[in-house]
């Protein structure tokens, strides 16, 4: 077998933080067990990408995804209510660029790319290719990737850097595997972070961020 290329984040790479949102991790309305695994690969991840977006689930009070709407999922993620704000535990940059979706009743809001301006602001900006992780993998990151995929960025998973609903207990494993056969990658977040403190150990110095302002001047 092939083996996979190595991976190395570049300067027409972005990274996408699926709803590290206070309803989806625990104490929340809609609380991913495991949700607080992701805070320490993500925050080691955000400031090696040149442009980083963090998507947030928001929706209307009577948003078609509740139960007492006919949706599967109780209230949760309401805008501008605390379960919807971004956790501060994610160590965001002011530049980051925030996308929120499921803003209207009838869009389940899932997918990053669905009724948003996220696939044509990563195109403006240059970007080929996204690495995906947050909450939760069974749902709306999966979503998110396999929309990218369909918009043919390339598209990378980061599964350590995500965690699971699970409501069978072989959900996240599931949901790896048709995006595998989607033609995303999965990978952990080891396989970038372990290169560039290789780099480091030898001395090279990596800023993503100028080395994407260079490409843009250039
Ligand atoms: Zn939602």
């Amino acid at each position: 077998m092939t083996p996979m290329p190595e991976l190395s984040i570049e300067a027409d790479d972005a990274l996408v933080v699926v709803d590290v949102q206070h309803d989806f991790l625990p104490g929340g309305a809609l609380a991913v067990a495991e949700g607080e695994r992701i805070f320490a690969p993500i925050n080691a991840l955000l400031p090696r990408f040149p442009r980083v977006y963090a998507t947030r689930d928001w929706h209307p009070p009577d948003h078609s995804s509740f139960t007492q709407h006919g949706g599967p999922w109780p209230v949760h993620c309401v805008a501008g209510s605390h379960g919807a704000a971004l956790d501060q535990r994610l160590c965001l940059s002011q530049t980051a660029r925030i996308v929120e979706k499921g803003v209207d009743r009838k869009t389940d809001g899932y997918s990053g790319f669905a009724a948003t301006d996220l696939a044509a602001d990563l195109r403006a900006h240059g970007v080929r290719r996204i690495f995906v992780c947050g909450l939760a993998t069974d749902y709306c990151v999966k979503a998110t990737a396999l929309d990218a995929k369909a918009e043919e960025f390339g598209v990378v998973v980061l599964a350590d850097a995500s965690a699971a609903v699970n409501l069978r207990p072989t959900d996240e494993d599931s949901a790896l595997e048709e995006l595998r056969r989607a033609g995303v990658r999965i990978a952990n977040s080891t396989e970038l972070l372990g290169q560039i403190a290789m780099l480091a150990a030898a001395g090279a110095h990596l800023e993503p961020n100028e080395a994407f302002d260079r490409a843009v001047e250039i």
